[in-house]
């Protein structure tokens, strides 16, 4: 076994999808250990001692213990950071996979393609991530998911910008994926009002028509 075929695995464990247009299934979730950006509203778990290390045989053996789940989530961190792994693990699962992604990493996507079912993937605003430039690498993502169920995910806050929605609106209707705009949570609450929130649907609505404005509904539901 070489340590191209092992994981690093945060957590593994089943909960209801509290996000976007599955928001309500089960599903059994894998958190991947880290990611390639930084942005100022994560709230994963970097530390590097907080990890369990899997190979293909042992991952399946213990999702197997399992059932009666919409999918399997894997999601991070950023899970296509560990594309060496998920070639060999996808194809052995025989469930539905829905991958939660930053969609920066087109080519390492395009190599677990056709083991991916559903994407739920982000649009990154600077005005709420920190992160700059970002829509050059979802460009080129949402290019390569044609030919597979793709939703963007965009979560918000007070300053989200006028020429970000343009942006946002440009790319989800060249490629075709329906918007979720997502206000950004402080704890379990909101922190723009329903009315802000609102506010920037109808912006995104003069644009394209293809959005949804959908908080996250986990945290009111208290679970993980
Ligand atoms: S892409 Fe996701 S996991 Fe990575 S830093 Fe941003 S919020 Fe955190």
């Amino acid at each position: 076994m070489t340590d191209e075929c092992k994981v690093k695995i945060k957590e593994i464990f089943t909960s209801v999808q509290g996000e976007g247009p599955y928001v309500g299934y089960k599903q059994l979730f894998i958190r991947f250990c880290n990611c390639n950006l930084k942005c100022n509203y994560c709230d994963t778990d970097f530390k590097d001692d907080n990890y369990e290390e899997f190979d293909t045989e042992r991952l399946l053996e213990r999702i197997n213990r399992y059932s009666n789940y919409h999918s399997i989530s894997l999601t991070g961190g950023e899970p296509l950071l560990s594309v060496d792994f998920l070639k060999t693990f996808l194809p052995r699962t025989g469930k539905k996979i829905y991958l939660e992604t930053n969609a920066t990493l087109a080519d390492k996507f395009r190599e677990v393609k056709p083991f991916i079912d559903i994407v739920s993937a982000d649009i990154k605003l600077e005005s709420a991530t920190g992160i700059k430039d970002s829509y050059k690498f979802h460009d080129k993502f949402f290019a390569n998911c044609k030919g597979v169920e793709t939703f963007a995910k965009i979560v918000f806050n007070k300053n989200i910008k006028d020429e970000e929605i343009e942006i946002c609106c440009d790319l989800g209707s060249r490629h075709g994926v329906e918007l979720i705009l997502q206000p950004e949570m402080q704890n379990d609450l909101m922190i723009v009002t329903p009315e802000f929130a609102e506010e920037i649907l109808d912006k995104f609505l003069q644009h394209y028509s293809n959005v949804r404005l959908i908080p996250q509904v986990h945290k009111f539901l208290n679970l993980k």
